[in-house]
């Protein structure tokens, strides 16, 4: 028998749901070679991308360790991934010692995913980017509670209680829910009248949720500001500086803190990797993540342009696309080496969660052209339900 070596790049969303795809289609049903998966990521553990919010208000864990995921059958590599020989299927990857290493491939499956995007550091503020910066945001709203406590002028007082988000997509939503839940109920703890805790969501479109209907973004906003959040539409914040939040209508808003949550961008790492990309900086592939013009190389999740071939719509970067992308790659890779016919990707059926504080959310989906609406505890269930499939804490 012979073996044939599996390497996903990228412990990610994508690359965990990858190597379970990949071992049940591919470990199990080709009777004639065995499989040797390797799986290498920069750190040691999956991080819960999704869940930056929590250390920024408490100390909750978000990271899983690779080898408490995949505790036997895959290989698990902590490297940075730095180049691809496709002509002769051979990585290029350095060691946390910074040492160099190759490794041949016979299936290579890119899963490198996205970087957030963060201001210039002349606009200020703190961008939700890593834990890191999370536990940043934490230190400074604490210690703005402390000296708001003792902080004689009003004006003072209500800058150090005030904060700002600024991008009100899914991740803003999140991150002001709880904020205003857990600085309120600390406020309290240490004397402070939680209404004077203050959170402006800075929205530069004119309606929350674009990416569903108007109602469901009335809704959200209704629970967030049932949650203490102020919600302002059509207002882009320009910089951050000395404590004074410009915006885009001309205003200026006095905070103690600016969170920065703008979104994803692919990884730009993959420029350097040699493969094809868009301009955008995705790396292009076929309606089965055949990576262009390189053979054995797949490409999934928010590295990957991922092209619905049936409605010219592309893939989104959220986790249940990159967990569906990941289960149907099992199956292609199975039919391209038998030789038979690969499932072509689709798009996902639209379906959002928004966590809005402890056991508070809204589900929103849309199947055969119905709108169906789940809020309140119930809500919050599928929330979790889903962020704890998405890092295989539930299979
Ligand atoms: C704050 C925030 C909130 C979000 N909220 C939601 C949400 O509510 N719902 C939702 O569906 N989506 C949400 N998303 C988007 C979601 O996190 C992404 O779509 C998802 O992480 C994509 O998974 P991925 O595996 O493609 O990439 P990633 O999760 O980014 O994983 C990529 C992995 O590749 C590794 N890597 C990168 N470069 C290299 C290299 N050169 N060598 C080795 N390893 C490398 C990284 O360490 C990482 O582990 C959110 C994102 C953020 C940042």
């Amino acid at each position: 028998m012979t073996i044939m070596t599996c390497v996903i790049v990228g412990g990610g969303y994508a690359g965990i749901h990858a190597v379970t795809s990949i071992r049940k289609y591919v470990g199990t049903k080709l009777t004639k070679q065995a499989l040797r998966i390797i799986l290498i990521d920069k750190n040691p553990y999956h991080l819960r991308k999704v869940l930056l919010f929590k250390p920024a208000i408490g100390e909750e864990e978000i990271t899983i360790p690779l080898n408490k995921l995949f505790p036997e059958g895959v290989e698990i590599v902590q490297a940075t991934v730095t180049s691809i020989e496709a002509e002769n299927k051979r990585i290029h990857f350095q060691d946390n010692l910074s040492k160099e290493h190759c490794l041949g491939y016979d299936i290579l499956v890119l899963a490198v995913g996205s970087s957030i995007r963060k201001p210039d550091q002349a606009q200020g503020g703190i961008a939700l980017s890593d834990i890191e910066s999370a536990r940043e945001i934490r230190t400074k709203w604490r210690a703005n509670l402390y000296k708001a406590k003792s902080e004689k002028d009003m004006a003072l007082r209500s800058e150090l209680l005030t904060i700002a988000v600024a991008g009100a997509g899914i991740s803003g939503m999140e991150t002001s829910a709880e904020l205003a839940h857990y600085i309120r109920s600390d406020a309290k703890t240490i004397g402070i009248d939680p209404s004077d805790v203050k959170i402006v969501l800075l929205n530069s479109h004119p309606r929350l949720f674009q990416e569903g209907p108007a109602k469901v973004g009335r809704a959200l906003e209704q629970a967030l500001v049932q949650r203490g959040v102020t919600v302002k539409h059509e207002n882009k914040a320009l910089k951050e500086e000395g404590g004074r939040v410009t915006l885009s209508t001309g205003e200026t808003l006095s905070v103690g803190l600016c969170i920065w949550t703008l979104g994803l961008f692919p990884n730009p790492f993959i420029k350097n990797l040699g493969v094809p990309f868009t301009n955008e900086g995705g790396v292009i592939v076929d309606s089965c993540y055949r990576v262009k013009g390189l053979q054995d190389v797949y490409c999934i999740g928010d590295c990957a342009l991922i092209i619905d071939p049936t409605s010219g719509k592309p893939d989104g970067k959220t986790c249940k696309e990159a967990s569906a992308q990941a289960a149907r790659l099992g199956r292609i890779i199975l039919a391209d080496r038998k030789g038979g016919r690969a499932p072509s990707h689709k798009s996902h059926m639209e379906f959002f969660c928004i966590a809005l504080g402890p056991e508070q959310g809204i589900v929103w989906l849309r199947r055969w052209g119905m709108n169906v609406t789940i809020s309140g505890r119930l809500g919050w269930f599928i929330r979790k339900w889903t962020w704890d499939i998405a890092s295989l804490i539930k299979k």
